[in-house]
């Protein structure tokens, strides 16, 4: 009990220096260190340098992947559990340390934003007939230790940004299991890793039958985390499930 308080009275403090320490030294771009225009994160040469995925020609139906730059087999093997995938930004050095910076350096605020940002670059047919947002949920004890759970964020940042009337649900799918790093892990290790890791709310599970959702997370990987959420959605009686991301390393 204690450690908790001591814990939240430290954290309100740092909390607090970094809001002084933002008032005395203006913010710079967080990837080149450059001056900020009109953004209070990346400057302007950075913001362009982002390279947007939508509705290129060259898109992946399935998984929006830009078949210009990068091969996909979606029409071959399209074995996930969601309809479809898309991810805003494709994965380049810019995105990697924003990302770095969102998931690993505390800065929540940071992901808020470029959900903010991003939301009018998403393909307006992506959200058709979509009932309910809800990001990947993340672990009590990952939750503790880093303060926020990332993929929320940007989530919030979406809903923000795309000033719509659906609703963004944070409290329907719970991980229920601690299944650490899985960065080293090829996918049939990550699937194995993650069963029986996520569980539908059991109070919320009405919220769920025959709606149509959009699940956010902030970088894919090989799809296994999106794809344990999905079929525990589906086994709580979901109708459908698309995946949203940032980006797709
Ligand atoms: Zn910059
Ligand atoms: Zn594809």
């Amino acid at each position: 009990m204690k450690s908790q308080k001591s814990q939240r009275i430290k954290s309100r403090f740092l909390g607090l220096a970094k809001r002084a320490e933002d008032f005395l030294i203006p913010p710079l771009c967080v990837i080149c260190n450059g001056a900020l225009e009109h953004d209070r994160w990346l400057c302007r040469s950075c913001l362009n340098s982002l390279c947007v995925n939508h509705n290129t020609r060259n898109a992946c139906p399935r998984c929006s992947q830009n078949r210009g730059r990068r091969d996909c087999a979606c029409e071959f093997a399209w074995d996930y559990p969601f309809q479809k995938a898309f991810s805003i930004y494709d994965y380049d050095d810019t995105l990697r340390l924003i990302a770095r910076h969102i998931k690993y350096k505390g800065k929540k605020r940071l992901a808020y934003h470029m959900g903010q940002i991003s939301a009018s670059l998403i393909p307006q047919d992506f959200f058709d007939n979509i009932d309910i947002i809800i990001p990947v949920p993340l672990h009590k004890s990952r939750m503790r230790a880093r303060g926020y759970n990332q993929a929320e964020w940007f989530a919030r940042g979406v809903f923000k940004g795309m000033n719509s009337c659906l609703r963004l649900h944070i409290d329907l799918l719970r991980r229920t299991k601690n299944t650490g790093t899985q960065t080293k892990l090829d996918k049939e290790s990550r699937l194995s890793n993650l069963a029986c890791a996520f569980a539908v709310n059991p109070h919320k599970i009405c919220e769920l039958k025959g709606k149509k959702l959009v699940l956010v997370d902030d970088i894919l990987t090989t799809g296994a985390t999106v794809e344990a959420c999905t079929e525990e959605l589906i086994r709580g009686g979901c109708a459908s499930v698309r995946v949203l991301s940032m980006g797709r390393d």
